[in-house]
C-alpha cells in the first residue's frame, strides 16, 4: 500500500497522451490510469491502492467486481448478449417484476442512462397530460441531452445548446410555494431529486416533498422523482421517495442500477405508462444489462446492504462532524451519500486524498461528495477520516 503517490510511470504518461491526444477533451480528469478493482478498493496500473469514495459516482453500490456480479455477466454473455425488443427475454421480464416490486410503481420502462431515463419521464408526461412545460428546481442535475439538459440548472452547461427544450422554468430548493407559485395549466411535471446529488448533496425539509405533492395534485401536474443518485440504497433506503413518505407518478433510475453494467429505467403508475409505439430503445433491457441489474439487487439484498448504508453513512458523518478541517463548513446526507461543504474550493482536497490513497470528488465547486461503494467496512472509513484530519 505504502507506494509512492507522487510518480507516473511510462506506462501512465503513455495512457495520458492517448487521452490527449485522442479523446475529446471533455473531462477533467485525475492523473491516474484504474486498472482493477475489489469492495470498496481500486487499483492504479502501478499498483496503488485507493478507497474509493466516488464509486463511479455513485455506481458501483455493490463494490467493485464483486464475484456474483462477475458471474451473472458471465453465464448471460455466455447464452445471449443482445436481442431487440421485437422477442421477449426472462431477465427482462423478471427485472421488470423485482424493480415493480421495489419501486412499488406499476410499470417499468427500460433504457441505457440516467439522462436517457430522464428524457423518457419528459415524454411519458406529455403525452400522459397532453401538456408541455416543466418545472425543476435550481442547483438540479438531470443529465446532458438535449431535454433532460433543459431540465438541469448549471448555466454552464445549459448556455452554449441554446435553444432547448424550455427556458424559464426553475424556481429555488426546498421551496414548495415557489412551486405553487410557477406552475401554470400547461405544466405537464415538477421534476425533483429526493436529495440533489450533483448540485451539493442538498437534502431538502421534512414534509417538502410532501407539499410538492399535492400541489401537483391540485394542479393535475405530475410528479417526477429523479431517483438516479439516490436509488438502490445509497441513500439507507431503497430509494429516497421512502424517507420522506410520498409517492411520485413517475421516477427515473440509472447509475447503481447494474451495479457498474450502464443501465436506465423508469417506472411509473398504471395509469400514466405509454402505450404501443410511444416510446423504444434498441439497447433497453438487453439481456446482459438486465442479468446484471438482477445480480447486483440480489447482492444488495443478500447482504444487506440498504441497512449497511444507513448505518455506515451514520458513523461516516459522525466521525466526519468531529473534524476540525480546515474550512470545513457542514457535514450533510442521507445513508452513504454525504456531502462535506467547505467555505472555500475543495479540488485541493480531492487531489490530498489521491496523494494518500482515498479517491473523492468535488460537486458544486465547495462540496466534497462522499459516495463509496456500501459495502465500505468501519476501518476503511476511519482511514478516510484520517486522510480528511490531515487535509
Ligand atoms: C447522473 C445523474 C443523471 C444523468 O445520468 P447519466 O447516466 O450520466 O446520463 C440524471 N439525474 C441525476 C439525479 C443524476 O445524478
Amino acid at each position: 500500500m505504502q507506494k509512492d503517490y507522487n510518480s507516473s510511470s511510462s506506462d501512465s504518461n503513455s495512457i495520458f497522451d492517448k487521452d490527449t491526444k485522442y479523446v475529446m477533451q471533455t473531462y477533467g480528469r485525475q492523473p491516474i490510469v484504474l486498472d482493477s478493482g475489489k469492495g470498496s478498493l481500486v487499483y492504479d496500473i502501478e499498483g496503488r491502492e485507493y478507497i474509493d469514495c466516488v464509486a463511479g459516482i455513485a455506481v458501483n453500490n455493490i463494490g467493485h467486481c464483486h464475484p456474483l456480479l462477475v458471474e451473472a455477466i458471465k453465464k448471460q454473455a455466455e447464452k445471449l448478449i443482445h436481442v431487440s425488443n421485437l422477442y421477449y427475454t426472462e431477465p427482462q421480464a423478471e427485472l421488470a417484476e423485482q424493480l415493480v416490486k421495489l419501486t412499488e410503481m406499476d410499470r417499468v420502462f427500460f433504457c441505457n442512462s440516467g439522462t436517457e431515463a430522464v428524457e423518457a419521464a419528459m415524454k411519458l408526461a406529455r403525452i400522459n397530460t397532453k401538456k408541455t412545460d416543466f418545472i425543476a428546481v435550481e442547483h438540479s442535475f438531470h443529465g446532458r441531452t438535449m431535454g433532460a439538459l433543459s431540465l438541469t440548472y448549471k448555466d454552464m452547461y445549459r448556455d452554449p445548446f441554446k435553444p432547448l427544450v424550455q427556458e424559464e422554468m426553475f424556481v429555488p430548493f426546498n421551496d414548495a410555494q415557489a412551486i405553487s407559485d410557477a406552475i401554470t395549466e400547461n405544466t405537464a411535471a415538477v421534476i425533483v431529486e429526493p436529495i440533489q446529488g450533483e448540485g451539493g448533496i442538498n437534502v431538502p425539509s421534512e414534509d417538502y416533498l410532501k407539499e410538492v405533492r399535492k400541489i401537483c395534485d391540485e394542479n393535475d401536474t405530475l410528479l417526477i422523482f429523479d431517483e438516479v443518485q439516490t436509488g438502490f440504497g445509497r441513500t439507507g433506503t431503497w430509494f429516497c421517495k421512502e424517507q420522506f413518505g410520498v409517492e411520485p407518478d413517475i421516477m427515473t433510475m440509472a447509475k447503481a442500477i447494474g451495479g457498474g453494467f450502464p443501465m436506465g429505467a423508469i417506472a411509473a403508475r398504471e395509469d400514466v405508462s405509454f402505450g404501443r409505439g410511444e416510446h423504444a430503445a434498441t439497447f433497453g433491457g438487453g439481456p446482459l444489462a438486465c442479468a446484471s441489474a438482477l445480480a447486483s439487487i440480489e447482492v444488495i439484498r443478500e447482504e444487506n446492504l440498504v441497512q449497511r448504508s444507513k448505518e455506515m453513512g451514520e458513523y461516516f458523518r459522525s466521525q466526519l462532524s468531529d473534524l476540525s478541517t480546515d474550512g470545513l463548513v457542514e457535514v450533510r446526507g442521507k445513508g452513504l451519500m454525504i456531502g462535506v461543504q467547505f467555505d472555500r474550493k475543495c479540488a485541493d482536497i480531492v487531489e490530498h486524498g489521491r496523494r494518500n490513497g482515498v479517491l473523492f470528488n468535488c460537486t458544486s465547486e465547495s462540496v466534497l461528495r462522499i459516495a463509496p461503494p456500501l459495502v465500505i467496512t468501519k476501518e476503511e472509513i476511519d482511514r478516510v477520516v484520517n486522510v480528511l484530519e490531515q487535509a
